[in-house]
């Protein structure tokens, strides 16, 4: 099969590895990289990521869920995985099979561990602030319950930050308190006897942002893949990141739209003076923001192309009329670059009123992932 047919991925390793440099250079070296490669590496595609993460020596990833634990078990993925969401008690058997860890969403997701029978290792979550899954970092005792229950293997302790990103002098305020609140939970289980634990805390911005604070770990997403969140954010820490992904498809067909004509449904674009319209063999399912209908560009042959109409499930139409020379079978470039311009995630989320870690988390099942050079 021809990967690079209808609509595809293509990743630059070199970029990635990079980009792990970099990270590696900002964090003390006792704070190993503990990548995020959930929602299938952010779209870049799991596998081909965590196994290039694993050559550089990477051995400690998180994944939103058992089965995505699971994808990487069964490519030959070493070392330990967390598991930083919910699993259900019918599948904990999976969380053994696989030697994966589950984090301990509250005291009562303890509880139901340690009635099932079965021995796991586990991380505690704990809420410093975020209000989304942890223990309260204020319930002491319960945390200190769950470190006592005999089923579980508490092998580490994490929090995660909610404001890490922001430069404002109240979410930089937020952010100390969610630190302290963190430190505080490891201090009082230091009082009281448990020292053979991990403690991890900062995902990408809380890295960049707060890099005098590390800790064992640091759960690095969106940034390791060479993307802001938006194209606009400013992090304390200088880094040199660069792309991993493009998203590039194929020009379908070319044609002439007389004046006054419309396209795609709605017929919501129409011809002002004859146009040349592309067809583009990607769209809403693969991916690809219904919301950039009308609005957004790509690159063709290194020139811009307004998108025309709405985006379909799986076409698009692009006005190519500045661009002299556009036939069938071209490449079109909707993230990455084309000659000298390029297009960056951070751009086509800004577009389509969203953050870049939706854009890419998004890209579908239907494309195929690439390596640069393949
Ligand atoms: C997704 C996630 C991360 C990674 O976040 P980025 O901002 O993409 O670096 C870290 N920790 C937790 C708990 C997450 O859910």
């Amino acid at each position: 099969m021809y990967k690079k047919g209808r609509a595809w991925i293509e990743l630059d390793m070199e970029n990635l590895k990079h980009n792990i440099e970099e990270f590696r250079r900002v964090l003390p070296p006792y704070c190993a990289l503990m990548p995020a490669v959930k929602a299938n590496a952010y779209g870049h595609g799991a596998v081909p990521v965590a196994q290039a993460l694993q050559n550089e020596g990477v051995d400690a990833f998180c994944v939103a869920s058992a089965a995505e634990g699971i994808e990487l078990r069964q490519s030959g993925i070493q070392g330990e995985i967390l598991v930083l969401g919910y699993t259900h008690p019918a599948e904990f058997d999976d969380l053994i099979a696989y030697d994966l860890i589950q984090t301990v969403i509250d005291g009562n997701y303890a509880q139901e561990m340690q009635d099932d029978g079965r021995r796991f290792t586990v991380h505690v979550g704990i809420d410093t602030g975020m209000h989304r899954i942890g223990e309260r970092w204020e319930n002491i005792e319960e945390i200190v319950r769950i470190f006592r229950l005999p089923n579980l293997n508490v092998t580490g302790v994490f929090s995660h930050l909610c404001v890490s990103d922001g430069n404002s002098a109240q979410e930089q305020s937020y952010t100390i308190e969610q630190i302290h609140h963190f430190e505080y939970v490891i201090e009082e289980l230091h009082r009281q006897g448990f020292h053979h634990f991990k403690c991890h805390l900062q995902g990408s911005y809380g890295i960049l942002n707060y890099s005098e604070c590390c800790f064992d770990y640091a759960r690095a997403g969106i940034a390791l893949y060479g993307i802001y969140s938006t194209k606009n954010d400013r992090t304390k820490a200088s880094v040199d990141l660069k792309p991993v992904l493009s998203l590039k498809t194929r020009v379908e067909s070319v044609k002439t739209l007389y004046h006054g004509e419309g396209a795609g449904y709605g017929l919501t674009y129409s011809a002002d003076g004859n146009r040349k319209i592309a067809a583009l063999s990607i769209g809403y399912a693969d991916g690809v923001p219904r919301e950039l209908s009308n609005c957004g560009y790509v690159l063709c042959n290194g020139k811009i192309a307004p998108v025309a109409g709405r985006i379909c499930m799986d076409q698009m139409l692009v006005d190519v009329t500045e661009i002299e020379t556009v036939e069938a079978g071209d490449e079109a470039v909707l993230i990455g670059k084309s000659g000298d311009l390029e297009i960056q995630a951070e751009e086509m989320a800004h577009w389509a009123g969203t953050i870049s870690n939706e854009i890419v988390s998004r890209l579908g099942e239907r494309l195929e992932r690439v390596a640069e050079g393949e």
